[in-house]
Formats: C-alpha cells, structure tokens, sequence
C-alpha cells in the first residue's frame, strides 16, 4: 500500500491557530532602517515578514512558532525583532509531523 506524499502546503493546511488579539513579535524599526540584508522578508517559511508601506510590517497570525527569525535577524541582521511564545492557549498546534 502506497501513501499519498503530503505537499507542504497539504500538511500546513492540517494544522490549526488560535490567534491571539495581541501580536506576540514586535520589532525596532529604527534598527530595521539600517539593516542592509533585512533577512527576516527572506527566511521566514510563513512570510510573516513583508515589506509594505517602505518598511517591515508584521503579519504574526501566521507564525509557525519556529525561530528561525530571531536567528536570522541576530546573525544577519540588525536584532531588531522581539520574539515572545504565544501566550498560553494562543499559536499554532500541529497537528502532523
Ligand atoms: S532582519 Fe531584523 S533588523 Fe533587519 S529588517 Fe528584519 S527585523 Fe529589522
Ligand atoms: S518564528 Fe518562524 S514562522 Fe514565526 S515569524 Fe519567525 S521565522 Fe516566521
């Protein structure tokens, strides 16, 4: 018996969020203004990070909780990004994998 290979997108669509009112990422755009590389629009596997309006905006409803960011942004960037977990009861539950 074969098993169907599940796509990304097939096995993040399984997954499922609460989301809080309150985003839990914040950043420093005085820090992003001189960030040169800005890897936070490139890295995050949720483009969570856009560029719109001449700067960083923040779509944190779609965070998968992964970290990546924060590495990103202190090695590559600025370290203008605060990452907090979501409070208790809020972000994402996986649900496969
Ligand atoms: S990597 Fe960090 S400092 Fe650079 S633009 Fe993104 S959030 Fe701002
Ligand atoms: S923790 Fe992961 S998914 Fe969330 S914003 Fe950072 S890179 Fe994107």
């Amino acid at each position: 018996m074969t098993q169907k290979l599940l796509t990304l997108d097939d096995r993040l669509g399984l997954d499922k969020y609460e989301i809080d009112e309150q985003s839990h990422i914040s950043i420093d755009h005085t820090r992003c203004e001189t960030c040169a590389i800005k890897p936070c629009l490139t890295v995050c596997p949720a483009e969570v990070y856009i560029w719109a309006e001449d700067k960083v905006a923040i779509r944190y409803e779609n965070c998968l909780e992964c970290g990546t960011c924060t590495v990103a942004c202190e090695g590559g960037g600025e370290g203008g990004i605060d990452w907090r977990p979501p409070q208790g009861g809020f972000g994402i539950v996986f649900r496969y994998g």
